[in-house]
């Protein structure tokens, strides 16, 4: 039982860590971190494959590296959130990601209401396929910051997933983050604005130049960057809100 007195199931993490969020409408703020091991989608740039499977531990980055074997139960996982934020703090916001939070949905929901009993703010970082698994955990949730996967970086269009979770989550304060590459085709760029901007063209749009290509010695980062500020003037035509943010952390050379 949890505090609430529901049944919580254990949840499969991959590590915890206190940082600067790196990513979105919240980069630079200060942040324990919860990861999630699994996620079934198969991105060409994905930058954390070590948690796209579950693992016999957890590691927790605290003063003291240590290893919580998994599954971990939903009092252990909030219990070492707040040791990492009285350790590294003040903080007072927490962010699960992955891997795919959603995929353990009813772990998430009882990890996000234990993780606001002890004072934090929840935001959850998602790759925005699964309503349903949303559904499950939104009450618990502050900030959502979901992806849009387009079909070049995934190998398939998951545009009506996309489409039910923008319904779902727009209730929420919620962003939307798309990965920018030279393999981005317009016509797929144009499908996820429209797919947005069909919900509420107020939901801020996050663009994030692909990290590989932007911090390589290659020639590649400036015509990225130039590709990504062509389809930013292109998206705000149908939307209030879109920024260019690159991964901060990436920058800052920090988890
Ligand atoms: S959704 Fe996230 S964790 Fe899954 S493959 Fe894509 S980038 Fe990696």
């Amino acid at each position: 039982m949890n505090a609430s007195g529901d049944t919580a199931p254990g949840g499969w993490l991959s590590e915890l860590f206190c940082s600067l969020q790196g990513e979105g409408l919240y980069a630079g703020e200060r942040q324990v971190f919860i990861r999630t091991a699994g996620c079934g989608l198969e991105c060409v740039w994905c930058d954390t494959a070590f948690s796209k499977r579950r693992t016999e531990w957890c590691v927790v980055y605290g003063p003291d590296e240590t290893r919580i074997p998994n599954p971990v139960s939903v009092p252990r996982a909030a219990e070492a959130a707040a040791d990492l934020a009285a350790s590294f703090g003040p903080v007072s916001s927490a962010s699960i990601t992955g891997g795919e939070p959603l995929e353990q949905s009813a772990f998430v929901s009882s990890l996000a209401a234990s993780l606001r009993q002890r004072g934090f703010r929840v935001h959850l970082d998602t790759n925005g396929v699964d309503a349903a698994g949303f559904e499950a955990v939104s009450g618990h949730i502050d900030v959502v910051a979901m992806d849009i996967k387009l079909p070049s970086a995934t190998g398939r269009a998951y545009w009506s997933e996309h489409r039910a979770f923008l319904a779902a989550a727009a209730g929420k304060e919620l962003f939307v983050k798309v990965v920018i590459d030279m393999n981005t085709r317009d016509d797929e760029f144009l499908m996820a604005v429209e797919t947005i901007a069909d919900v509420d063209d107020t939901i801020p749009l996050v663009l994030q130049p692909e990290s590989g290509v932007l911090f390589s010695s290659g020639g590649g980062a400036r015509a990225l960057v130039e590709r990504v500020q062509g389809l930013q003037r292109t998206a705000l035509k149908r939307l209030a809100r879109v920024r260019v943010i690159p991964q901060c952390h990436r920058i800052l050379r920090i988890r």
